[in-house]
Parts: C-alpha cells; structure tokens; sequence
C-alpha cells in the first residue's frame, strides 16, 4: 500500500485523529496552516475528487457534515474554512481525498 492516507487509516502511521467511523477519519494536519487545522478523509481509497462517482454523493455529504461538526466542537463558531485541493494544478499533494479544515484565525480570499 503506497498510500499515505490509507496507511493512516490502517493505523501504519500515527496521527492525531478526532473522529473516526465506518466511513471517514478525521486527524490533525502534520503542518498546520492555522490554529485549527484537520483532514477530513473518507476510509475508502479515492485518488481524487474527480474520481467521486454518482453513488459517492451520501459519503461526500457525511464528510461536510463531518467536517463542520468537528469545526464547531474545536471552537470555530465564528467561521472556518473548508478546501479540497483536486489534482496536481488545484495543488493535491497527497492523492487520496481529504477536505482542509481551516480555523481560529482571519482567512482571506484568494489565499494566493
Ligand atoms: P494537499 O496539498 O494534498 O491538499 O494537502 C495534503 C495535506 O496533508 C497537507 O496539508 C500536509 O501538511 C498534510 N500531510 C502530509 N503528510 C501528512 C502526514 O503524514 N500526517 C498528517 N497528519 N498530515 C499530513
Ligand atoms: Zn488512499
């Protein structure tokens, strides 16, 4: 399994998770680019978003949901950002899915 992301779920590397279930692991980001930062990532190996299919749209809604339920739980009530980087040019660096989860400091828009 060349997969980073995979072996974090299989427990072959360690991580900071926050939630795990049948579907999705969340853990925090190993170079954090605010106070709060965490992946969100479905269990399930999807190199990237393009390869979501009709019949992923239920695992997609739970990773949101995932996603903005832990943003409250750590304290991001007054705002947060999510970001899925797909593909080498939208700046994937790790190819199996993971939605950012971006908090606790002012974000600006474009990021640059
Ligand atoms: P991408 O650029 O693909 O959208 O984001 C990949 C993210 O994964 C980066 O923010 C990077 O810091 C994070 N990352 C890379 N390797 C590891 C790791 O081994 N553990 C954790 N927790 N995060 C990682
Ligand atoms: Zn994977």
């Amino acid at each position: 399994m060349d997969c980073l992301f995979c072996r974090i779920v299989a427990g072959e590397i360690p991580a900071r998770k926050l939630y795990e279930d049948d579907q999705v692991l969340a853990f925090h980001d190993i170079g954090p680019q605010a106070p709060v930062h965490f992946l969100v990532i479905p269990k399930r190996h999807i190199a990237s978003l393009d390869e979501l299919s009709e019949s992923d749209r239920p695992l997609a809604g739970h990773i949101l949901y995932t996603a903005q339920r832990l943003a409250i739980e750590l304290g991001c009530e007054e705002g947060f950002r999510v970001v899925m980087n797909c593909k080498d040019l939208g700046g994937q660096t790790v190819h199996h899915i993971h939605m950012h989860v971006l908090g606790q400091r002012q974000l600006h828009w474009p990021p640059g």
